[in-house]
């Protein structure tokens, strides 16, 4: 379903509405315009106010600051990266193979990458490997963190505890009882991040979104509606 393009600035951006079968509106400014996702149990009266007050919304970002293009973000040797509360310091090489590869010591991130290839390759290179190589870094903080909560909370069945490159979501939890989270949660607002965790470790006790699990994020999380939100406005801007 697309409603009238958003004309900003003499440019048009479509604006794409999706409804699907989720409890949450989640909101995107992309490449190809403003996506819209919307619960589609929700009335039609309320579905238009949502679209009217999420177009003005877009409209204000939009022109603040017009969408950045894939890829765009230039990385060089000897520039520093903020992720979080932690600064890391790149020194970018290129060699002449097929094949990029990355390491990190302290907060020094070492790229070797692959010179045979396109610009725009590189570049995808570089994101992919500083999102896998800090999420490793950071991962047995992750797990402290979640083990905590559990323990604090849920005192929940849990198994091992990943970062995954997940495209579309914020985090997932598996039959076996392992928790995923999204790459992009490294640049979140610790306490964005301490929400999906408890999401995340709530399913390990009901596999769904029930009146039951919101009762149990909300007994852990009191303002876990504000992260919610955060996500919905906030979370299309995360990531390298
Ligand atoms: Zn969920």
């Amino acid at each position: 379903m697309i409603t009238l393009p958003l004309n900003i600035n003499g440019k048009k951006y479509p604006v794409l509405i999706s409804l699907e079968d989720r409890d949450s509106y989640r909101v995107s400014i992309g490449k190809k315009g403003i996506s819209i996702r919307i619960p589609q149990s929700i009335s039609r009266d309320e579905m238009v106010r949502e679209i009217l007050k999420t177009k003005k919304w877009a409209k204000e970002q939009l022109e603040r600051s017009p969408p950045k293009e894939e890829y765009s973000n230039e990385y060089h040797d000897g520039d520093k990266l903020i992720v979080g509360d932690k600064e890391y310091t790149l020194s970018i090489m290129y060699m002449p193979k097929q094949s990029s590869s990355a390491g990190i010591i302290n907060n020094i991130i070492s790229l070797n990458i692959a010179s045979e290839l396109s610009e725009e390759k590189q570049k995808k290179h570089i994101s992919v490997l500083l999102s896998r190589v800090i999420a490793r870094q950071r991962l047995p903080e992750l797990e402290s963190k979640i083990k905590q909560l559990n323990e604090k909370h849920f005192q929940a069945n849990l198994n091992k505890v990943f970062f995954k490159k997940h495209r579309s979501k914020w985090g997932s939890c598996s039959s076996n009882n392992n928790v995923n989270i999204s790459t992009k949660l490294l640049f979140a607002p610790d306490e964005v991040l301490e929400y999906v965790c408890i999401h995340e470790l709530a399913h390990l006790k009901e596999h769904n979104h029930s009146k039951q699990f919101w009762a149990l994020v909300e007994t852990a999380m009191p303002n876990y509606k504000e992260k919610e939100d955060w996500l919905k406005k906030q979370g299309g801007n995360l990531g390298f």
